[in-house]
């Protein structure tokens, strides 16, 4: 009895403990949040557990249930999910697989574990089903992250380099040619400075849209920022062939982009090419170079596509160069200044002179402005160039001012980065105080360049140069887009009209015109007119006989450091 009672102690203590164990595994199973299929290879016994009634409305008796997964399942899974079902299977293929359900959202986790006892026999098998939608998302957001631009859907820099890497690769195995096409939309800071950020941003989206129209598997395309595209072409002909989509995408950013707000922006765009193998050997090369090439294009003159080739590397090669010299130069202040006269064309008396800096670099040679001015306004050292500029020829102008006492003006360049700094204006006063010159001694030359932006903030500058008596000239008239019209309103003292027009006026009867014609428009709106670049006499007498003012050219006078025009000074005494 005794013994019997212990007995049924023992059994209720252990069926306790099973239920516990139960209990605590069920617990277990229930807050992992996933479903389990379990099976016993010993008893063929088949389980569900888990969350499974949360993520499916059927049960699974048997090993024949199965199929009631494939009714769910994406269609494609259906075939490597059978691998895993296939409940008796010891072997799987592999031992893990996602699949997309019917509903095309929902991504679940088959992950199957097999127990073995210690003679290597099956013993149980658990199939742990999960709902990965969420970290499926997230992954999907992530990969598009690193392979798309989001902005135009257009794959993105780095992804770019990597298909170009595999263009090349392929190319070099097939002996093939890969073009690179650089873009970048012309005036595209205007756009952004003058209509604001959001309408560029909807400018380059639409760009980079239609961009993405040629995209096939030959043809790559990236947003690489800003307002820059690249279109990587593998072994390009036909209808693939740099010119043709050069042409297409020429005629469509003309036709220009209807924006949301109802605006229509035509653009153009400035394209440079370099191809695989002629310019360089690699992704990262070839971008760099077709970027070169577009860079040229754009200062050609815009709206245009360049072909990769030396010379135009080395251009670039020897700007780099100077660019790096530069920054030294303003620091050493390595520059000089020479002075070109003016002359009256009627009595040919000396009317001033216009300063023009040279560069002299560290081994002596003098670098021209034309090649160094350009590069200075791109990295802002124009800023301390121009500041010793006007320091140094007002200074040098006061001394002959006090030694010779004879009246001129001073002409002084004016890059139209000088002209907009808030501070321009008076820093031109005090520099004018300091050395004691009076404002009418002095003369701006500004470009067209000045005008374009923001036109009332330019003029007004130019009334409060024009209050102070300091004289404003229009250099390299032109050239540019100024027509005599829109000049009427603005508050300028002198046009000089440019060489381009001197060169032409004696053989070129359209130029004579033109020349002729403004010359008198420009005397009657009250401007001087000043003719540079004229280079002899037939030039000058032409010049004086249609009513041009000032003339100043090699004719008269070279360009001459400061002690030239002393020596003039000194023979007018
Ligand atoms: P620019 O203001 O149009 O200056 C006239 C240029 O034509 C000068 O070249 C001058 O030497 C040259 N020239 C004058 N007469 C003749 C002629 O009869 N025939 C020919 N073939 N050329 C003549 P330079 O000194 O090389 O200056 C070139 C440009 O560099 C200037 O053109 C101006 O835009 C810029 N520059 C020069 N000095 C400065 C400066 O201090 N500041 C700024 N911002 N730009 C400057
Ligand atoms: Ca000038
Ligand atoms: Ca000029």
């Amino acid at each position: 009895m005794e013994e019997m009672r212990y007995q049924i102690d023992l059994l209720k203590a252990m069926n306790q403990k099973l239920s516990d164990a139960e209990r605590m595994y069920r617990l277990i199973c229930d807050t992992s949040n996933n479903a389990f299929l379990y099976y016993s290879f010993r008893t063929g016994q088949v389980r569900t557990l888990g969350v499974w009634d949360r993520l499916f409305d059927f049960h699974i008796r048997d090993g024949k249930d199965v199929v009631k997964f494939y009714d769910i399942v994406d269609d494609k899974y259906v075939l490597p999910l059978r691998d895993t079902l296939y409940i008796e299977k010891q072997k799987l293929l592999s031992d893990s697989i996602q699949c997309r359900l019917k509903d095309s959202k929902t991504w679940l986790e088959f992950e199957t574990d097999v127990c073995y006892d210690e003679n290597g026999a099956p013993t149980d098998k658990i199939i742990r089903i999960k709902d990965v939608t969420k970290f499926k998302v997230q992954n999907e957001e992530l990969t598009y992250m690193a392979y798309y631009d989001s902005l135009t859907g257009l794959y993105n820099r780095n992804y770019f380099v990597r298909i170009l890497g595999d263009f090349v690769r392929r190319a070099k195995e097939e002996k093939a040619i890969v073009s690179v096409m650089f873009l970048d939309l012309d005036d595209f800071r205007k756009i952004n400075d003058s209509l604001g950020i959001l309408i560029g941003d909807e400018l380059v989206q639409q760009v980079g849209q239609f961009l993405g129209t040629f995209r096939d598997e030959q043809i790559s395309i990236c947003h690489m920022n800003s307002d820059i595209y690249c279109i990587a072409i593998y072994d390009p002909c036909g209808d693939r062939s740099v010119e043709h989509i050069h042409q297409v995408i020429r005629k469509r950013v003309k036709e220009g982009f209807r924006l949301s707000s109802g605006q229509e922006l035509k653009v153009t765009v400035s394209i440079g090419v370099a191809e695989y193998p002629e310019a360089a050997q690699n992704a990262l090369e070839l971008i760099n170079c077709a970027e070169i090439v577009m860079f040229k294009a754009k200062n050609s003159g815009k709206d245009m596509i360049k072909y990769f080739n030396a010379p135009i590397l080395n251009e670039f090669l020897q700007s780099v160069a100077i660019e790096n010299k530069l920054k030294d130069a303003v620091y050493n202040e390595n520059f000089v200044l020479h002075f070109q006269p003016q002359y009256y064309a009627d009595t040919r008396r000396l009317r001033g002179v216009e300063a023009l800096i040279r560069w002299r670099d560290e081994s002596g040679k003098m670098i021209s402005p034309v090649v160094f001015i350009p590069i200075a306004e791109k990295n802002g050292t124009i800023v301390p160039i121009g500041n010793w500029v006007i320091e140094e020829s007002v200074r040098i102008f006061a001394e002959w001012k006090r030694k010779y006492g004879y009246p001129l003006i001073l002409s002084i360049n004016i890059s139209a980065i000088q002209y907009k700094r808030e501070d321009f204006v008076n820093q031109i006063l005090g520099i004018l105080n300091k050395y004691g010159i009076s404002p009418g001694e002095i003369e701006l030359e500004i470009t067209e360049s000045v005008l374009i932006d923001d036109l009332s903030e330019v003029k007004d500058k130019l009334h409060l140069l024009q209050e102070y008596g300091i004289r404003v000239s229009l250099d390299d008239f032109g050239t540019g887009f100024s027509s005599l019209a829109y000049l009427k309103g603005l508050p300028i003292d002198t046009l000089k009209i440019d060489k381009s027009f001197i060169d032409s006026v004696v053989e070129d009867d359209s130029s004579r015109i033109i020349t002729e014609s403004m010359i008198s428009m420009v005397g009657k709106l009250g401007f001087e007119t000043v003719a540079e670049g004229v280079e002899n006499q037939e030039q000058y007498d032409y010049l004086k006989n249609i009513g041009c003012d000032v003339i100043q050219g090699y004719l008269l006078g070279h360009p001459m450091p400061a002690e030239g025009i002393e020596e003039l000074l000194i023979h007018l005494l």
